[in-house]
């Protein structure tokens, strides 16, 4: 009997060691930690998590950006669809600072996000009414779901395809590409009349 139950009391103590290697690795790298285990479980049970992110975690923005500073907030809320398929909202907001596709100043950008994704078993086949159906937006889960690469997709898709000023405001630089402005032309003469 007595052996029967050390293989058990030497599982734990390993689950133990594992813990501690995830808290070492939670201080190092927090954001990938948030994982979600079996994410259409967590829909079906209606769970909802929420956090936030930091702009420097999400590598694949930063070429996009003129900062990396500052934090996003995003919820993730399990719900069930009519037909009871599991969905997950997704919500994320915050402010981004876009590189202007003209003059690489910042572009303020605010986030505002919210993505109804139905969940479906990553590899499974779809029906040709489903992938025509524009109405639904489709996320193939496998096991766990990595809330920050989820993050990260949403937001590129969300960005606008080429940020510009209005108006490139940059000081010394031109907008019609160096050649002075007839208003400014004449404010100079005027200056020296005066
Ligand atoms: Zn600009």
């Amino acid at each position: 009997m007595y052996d029967l139950y050390r293989p058990g009391s030497k599982h734990f103590a390993l689950t133990w060691q594992a813990k501690n290697n995830n808290i070492a690795r939670f201080c190092r790298h927090s954001y990938r930690l948030k994982r979600i285990n079996n994410p259409i479980a967590f829909a079906r049970d209606l769970r909802v998590l929420a956090g936030q992110l930091e702009v420097v975690q999400l590598e694949r923005l930063h070429d996009l950006l003129t900062d990396v500073s500052g934090a996003l907030d995003w919820r993730l809320a399990g719900e069930r669809g009519r037909r009871g398929e599991p969905l997950l909202r997704l919500t994320v907001e915050g402010g981004l600072l876009l590189a202007c596709q003209r003059c690489l100043g910042a572009v303020p950008f605010d986030l505002d996000i919210d993505s109804l994704l139905e969940l479906v078993p990553a590899g499974a086949e779809l029906s040709q009414e489903e992938l025509e159906d524009d109405s639904r937006d489709f996320l193939p889960v496998a096991h766990d779901l990595d809330v920050a690469e989820l993050v990260e997709d949403e937001i590129l898709l969300a960005l606008p395809v080429a940020p510009r000023h209005e108006k490139c405001g940059l000081p010394g630089v031109a907008d019609d590409g160096g050649r002075i402005h007839p208003f400014a032309a004449l404010a100079g003469f005027k200056g020296k009349l005066n």
